[in-house]
């Protein structure tokens, strides 16, 4: 054993452990609960000159907010007024203020780290974290706002590789107009993703092409000419600021989109066929509907029993064999975006083509079209992989942040827990 050579702290300070602060006193209350007085240890400097202080001018007792230090206790700094005693400056007297406990500061900082930390990283809502740390909701979305400030700015981030993708970030509203007229409201967001990191660099209001364009406008244009590619979905509204703003950037149109749209069209057909054959929707005795899952999975990832119940489908409940035509078209789909050349690329849209014609179904010919339609970037897709994979695992975080914020109404707030969860996903 040798001596520590740290330095020595008392051991109250040492187990209360707020830097910069000793503890002068601490009492057990009548309720069970304790009170500890803290005192500063750093020099006071005046904030206007910089010269240290040495006569006191008064002190107060302030009631501070921190973390439980083995269990919740009341925490009162005694701070102390000095005077500044430079001849050469205008200031007479200042507070004590401390990286712990700013100025203005209520709460601290270790504790509106720790806040931030519980909901950013665990993702829990605001207003668990505030019960569980016994603080009001205000301080944590205050401190939430506070660590979004200090995100890294969007123009130092070199993206080669461009994400935009829209949600909702709640359901739809109705609202009666100053007429008496009723409107919808569709509250959608755009987030813009770097898809190298699927760090989410900015979230807008909409999803059409002044809300995105906006966004590109703020940044530098040598920002927008590194843009080489943007993955986008088919859908997508916003295409014309993109051939605004990043004219010579080839767009991709997102894989998973496409998939989806692929699955949509085989339970758009499953449906119409429950209708028509059985004039009603399916329920969980037609074979189909029980199975309108594995209809949906992808065929190159069934086991050899699934594959059994996907034949038993189309065996039992496809009298047209529409339903089967239509799996066979969503897996044709999904073999071209697998593809890794344009030549093989071409010959699987050529096959699946010939499959739709021969099924002669208006979903199958529908979805052939937005293929046709945007070949083009499809085409960029097959040769650069991008694909806004990265910006859907980011909006599944939204997801959660969804449900974890039981609905924003602000959309700031929501704002923020997207860009902070983001971050500290793409620093993890
Ligand atoms: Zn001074």
């Amino acid at each position: 054993m040798h001596e520590s050579t740290g330095s020595q702290r008392d051991a109250a300070s040492t187990i209360f452990n707020l830097p910069n602060y000793r503890v002068i006193d601490a009492v057990d209350l009548p309720d069970g609960g304790r009170r500890v007085v803290i005192a500063s240890t750093v020099p006071p400097g005046c904030p206007s000159c910089g010269v240290l202080a040495t006569k006191v001018h008064s002190r107060r007792s302030q009631q501070v907010r921190d973390v439980p230090v083995a269990g919740a206790a009341v925490v009162v700094w005694a701070k102390r007024r000095w005077f500044c005693l430079e001849p050469a400056c205008a200031r007479g007297t200042f507070a004590e203020a401390t990286e712990q406990i700013p100025r203005y500061a209520r709460s601290t900082t270790r504790l509106r780290d720790q806040v931030v930390s519980a909901v950013i990283r665990s993702g829990r809502a605001a207003s668990e974290v505030a019960r569980a740390h016994g603080v009001s909701w205000w301080l944590v979305q205050a401190a939430l706002s506070a660590a979004a400030v200090v995100l890294p700015d969007v123009d130092d981030v070199r993206v080669r590789r461009l994400g935009v993708d829209e949600h909702r970030y709640r359901s739809v509203r109705w609202f009666r107009t100053d007429e008496g007229a009723w409107r919808r409201f569709e509250p959608w967001m755009t987030t813009l993703v770097d898809l190298a990191t699927g760090q989410v660099l900015g979230i807008v209001d909409g999803r059409d092409s002044r809300a995105v364009g906006d966004w590109l406008a703020q940044r530098s244009e040598q920002w927008r000419e590194r843009i080489e590619i943007v993955a986008i979905d088919p859908s997508a509204a916003f295409r014309k600021a993109l051939r605004t703003w990043l004219p010579r950037a080839a767009v991709s149109v997102d894989k998973f989109h496409l998939v989806k749209l692929g699955n949509d069209m085989v339970t758009t057909v499953r449906q119409r066929l429950a209708r028509t054959h059985r004039g009603r929707r399916g329920r969980k005795d037609d074979p189909a509907w029980a199975h309108r899952m594995l209809l949906l999975r992808g065929g190159d990832t069934l086991t050899p029993r699934a594959w059994e119940r996907l034949e038993r489908v189309f065996r039992t409940d496809d009298p047209t064999d529409e339903l089967s035509a239509s799996w066979g078209i969503k897996e044709q789909l999904r073999r071209l975006l697998a593809t890794d050349t344009l030549a093989q690329a071409w010959q699987e849209r050529m096959r699946m083509g010939y499959f739709v014609q021969i099924a002669n179904m208006p979903e199958a010919t529908k979805l052939y079209d937005t293929v046709v339609t945007w070949w083009d970037a499809i085409e960029v897709l097959i040769v650069t992989g991008a694909t806004t994979a990265k910006v859907e695992a980011g909006n599944t975080g939204i997801k959660n942040i969804k449900r974890t914020g039981r609905g924003f109404r602000n959309a700031e707030n929501y704002r923020t827990r997207i860009l902070l969860t983001s971050a500290a996903r793409t620093v993890a």
